[in-house]
């Protein structure tokens, strides 16, 4: 299976290695980056001022070269009537995406002895794998420490892991 990582918006070199290791090591998947994209007119909600997830799976769904596409970008993402989204895609979709805009938020995981840079650096690293696997078919995991847990604040990502539990693997790998 090839993934291609689509960055949308100005993404650091440090994302798209970890976003790419990560899935590299879970799903033992070819990963790609594709070329920057700008980020797609009519994303942005003016009155909220954030930016409409489901624009940017389309984005990532329709000029990705992989059989799985995840767009990733800086902009603050938000879907329907929730507040925001870490990221999203639709169950065996092509395309998904995650946003890091809220992920460099201040742990409080109690793991305060771990630098910010590799706190955000694992952050991202869950939220890609957690996204392909709703691309693979993969549902939310009641396993607390499962990748594929709804995870709606920065503890709940810090406290799983980025693998995927003994159920989860089961279905997809
Ligand atoms: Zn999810
Ligand atoms: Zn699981």
């Amino acid at each position: 299976m090839l993934v291609d990582v689509v960055p949308v918006g100005d993404v650091s070199a440090q994302v798209k290695r970890q976003a790419s290791a990560a899935l590299r090591s879970v799903y033992d998947c070819e990963v790609t980056i594709h070329e920057s994209q700008s980020v797609p007119t009519g994303a942005h909600d003016e009155k909220r001022d954030q930016y409409r997830a489901e624009e940017f799976i389309e984005l990532a769904g329709r000029i990705g070269s992989g059989a799985k596409n995840i767009a990733i970008t800086p902009k603050d993402l938000f879907y329907r009537r929730r507040n925001y989204v870490f990221g999203l895609a639709y169950l065996d979709g092509k395309g998904s995406v995650i946003s890091t805009y809220r992920l460099q938020t201040s742990s409080d995981g109690g793991f305060s002895n771990r630098s910010a840079s590799d706190i955000f650096s694992d952050r991202v690293r869950k939220e890609v794998v957690h996204e392909i696997g709703h691309t693979m078919g993969l549902e939310h995991c009641d396993n607390k420490r499962c990748v594929m847990n709804f995870s709606p604040t920065v503890r709940e990502v810090d406290v799983k892991e980025e693998n995927l539990c003994g159920s989860c693997q089961r279905i997809v790998l």
